[in-house]
């Protein structure tokens, strides 16, 4: 896809909050010519009061009472930029953040197989912030700036012509001089932020394993560790501060000579009397250079967030830029007998389109209500195969059919309602055992979520729970035997009901007694469904209807037990090994 430019993408995302940013806007050109006003007032007060001889009240009410009306205009564009600014940058993040989402979402399982959900989650949170930190302030305080430079120019050209030429003239020279030190300061500050995160990580890391790191009693090593990065710490941070130092003395320094040079030129101009140069006019100068040098300042430090909002965006746009290859089908066939034969006709399929097939014309059928056991050593490619039918991959070559219709033809949603896959590694969200189970079929009722509870086997030992089926699992929930999750996530299929089932038997890392325990509800979940099962352990691939030994090659042997048993080949020496070993 043809990369649009950055203003081009990004500037749609005001859409919806056109007329805020244009009110904002306008509050930014009121605050900048409340801001110019002021010095303006002054001038217009002592060049009266002079022209007058000498005090005249009214003239100073006036003048006075103008000026409180300015700062109250100015106020109060500063109360609404703030608030009503920051909140539109608010939903702008939320914008971005749910169009994010909804790609994550979609994202192809190729995309998690190459990023971490760590790194995810902070891009999520960070270049978010950046990007709506960007999207208010960067044109509010880049507009109030230059309104005001651009105003400060006509106004000291109408005072005076030369002495406006002389300053401005000096001041590129110290822009040039902040630019360079601010880029610097900025680019420490990033180092100091990636340095934090790398000590954060290792902190996680150590804490989280610390029961290895107590086995081995290595408990002074992570402490080394731990100083060497603290150290580093200090000298990142105390080189940063050196660098602000610099950067906030130049800042002294620089408006303080250009005070020097105006009010030395200014008073040279007043003494040879060029251009008819008053007093109150090099007091209007003074007042003038405060605002002029701190507009600049907001320039340099606004075009820095330019920067990092920008990247941040550019980031958030690679990521809405990966294609999402799975898509749903133009003509979604609805038709489809679920309950029909699961087959893959001569399927060839690899993870990354330059890489090494690891399926090769592979043909496989799982007749309709039955079971088929996939067994080999690992590598060979059963999970891959599995993949295959709920499309978390497409196959490069061939095709995979349910009663005879290609998957790449039925809806993804409609697909993955009909295939349950039982993982290795069960996920209980974050809430109760119930709404875990209810994740099968959200509107199913009590009786339904209990039924499949004792279907699975798991209805006992949740009745035991403290809270029953209130209970909460997941990350911060009870401590859930992995049997006991395994049931729940059973539970949750018999709920759902599909009538394709995938199986990735994972019960070597159970006890005898629980793996007793989820053989039999994965055998009940099986009966009369079309399944394939990955098998780890040859007890449990006996009852199969068929039985696929799976190697590199491809299939190598099918059959039932017993007649794979009698053929003597593969499988029948891959049991005997298991036999007695057992
Ligand atoms: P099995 O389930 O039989 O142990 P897999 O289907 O998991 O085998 O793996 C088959 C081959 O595909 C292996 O060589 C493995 O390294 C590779 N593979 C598996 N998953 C991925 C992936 N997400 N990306 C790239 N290669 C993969």
């Amino acid at each position: 896809m043809k990369k649009k430019g950055f203003i081009k993408r990004f500037l749609p995302y005001y859409k919806p909050y056109k007329a805020t940013l244009v009110l904002d806007l306008f509050c930014a050109l009121l605050y900048s010519l409340a801001g110019l006003a002021f010095p303006v007032l002054v001038r217009e007060l002592l060049g009266r009061l002079e022209a007058a001889g000498g005090l005249s009240l009214r003239v100073i009410v006036t003048v006075g009472g103008i000026m409180v009306a300015v700062k109250l205009v100015e106020t109060a564009c500063r109360y609404f930029m703030i608030t009503v600014g920051h909140i539109m940058g608010t939903k702008f993040e939320a914008d971005l953040r749910r169009e994010l989402y909804g790609k994550l979402m979609q994202m192809p399982a190729s995309f998690y197989d190459n990023n971490k959900v760590g790194d995810l989650m902070s891009r999520v949170n960070n270049d978010l912030f950046d990007i709506t930190e960007f999207s208010h302030h960067c044109p509010e305080e880049l507009f109030i700036a230059s309104v005001r430079i651009l105003g400060i120019f006509l106004y000291l050209l109408f005072i005076n012509v030369w002495l406006t030429l002389i300053i401005f003239a000096a001041m590129p020279l110290f822009i040039a001089l902040a630019f360079l030190l601010n880029g610097k300061l900025e680019s420490n500050f990033a180092a100091r932020r990636k340095k934090v995160g790398e000590i954060n990580a290792n902190i996680e890391d150590s804490l989280s394993g610390v029961g290895v790191v107590r086995s081995f009693a290595n408990e002074d090593k992570e402490m080394q560790k731990f100083e060497r990065d603290n150290k580093e710490f200090i000298d990142i941070k105390s080189r940063s501060y050196k660098m602000m130092g610099l950067f906030f003395s130049e800042v002294t320094l620089s408006t303080g000579l250009l005070y020097i040079l105006t009010v030395v030129a200014g008073a040279v101009f007043i003494a040879k009397g060029i251009g008819g140069l008053t007093w109150v006019d090099l007091m209007t100068y003074v007042l003038f250079v405060q605002t002029l040098y701190s507009s600049i300042d907001t320039i340099i430090t606004y075009s820095e967030q330019f920067q990092t909002g920008k990247s941040g965006f550019n980031r958030f746009a690679e990521i809405m830029d990966v294609p999402v290859d799975l898509t749903e089908p133009m003509n979604v066939r609805s038709d489809v007998d679920y309950s029909g034969d699961v087959q893959l006709q001569n399927v060839t399929f690899a993870y990354d389109e330059s890489g090494k097939s690891v399926l090769k014309n592979l043909d496989l059928t799982v007749k309709s209500g039955t079971t088929v056991a996939l067994v080999g050593p690992s590598g060979a490619g059963k999970t891959t195969i599995a993949n295959l039918i709920p499309r978390l991959y497409d196959v490069k070559e061939g095709a995979v059919t349910i009663g005879g219709v290609p998957v790449t033809e039925i809806s993804l949603k409609e697909l993955r309602r009909n295939v349950g896959i039982v993982q290795q590694n069960v996920y209980l969200f974050n809430g109760s055992v119930k709404e875990n189970i209810l994740y099968g079929r959200p509107n199913a009722t009590d009786e339904e979520v209990i039924a499949a509870a004792k279907a699975a086997g798991a209805h006992e030992f949740i009745e035991k729970l403290e809270k029953g089926y209130d209970t909460s699992c997941g990350e911060r929930g009870v401590r859930l035997s992995g049997g006991q999750k395994q049931r729940i996530s059973i539970a949750r299929l018999f709920l759902k009901d599909p009538p394709i089932l995938i199986l990735d038997e994972a019960t070597s890392a159970l006890d005898n007694e629980s793996e007793r325990l989820v053989q039999r509800s994965l055998k009940r979940l099986c009966d009369g469904r079309t399944s394939i099962v990955i098998a780890h352990r040859l007890t449990t691939v006996r009852g199969a209807d068929t039985i696929c030994v799976v190697t590199e090659e491809g299939i190598a042997e099918r059959g039932t037990h017993a007649e794979l048993l009698q053929k003597g080949g593969l499988y029948a020496s891959l049991y005997r090994m298991y036999e007695e070993t057992a």
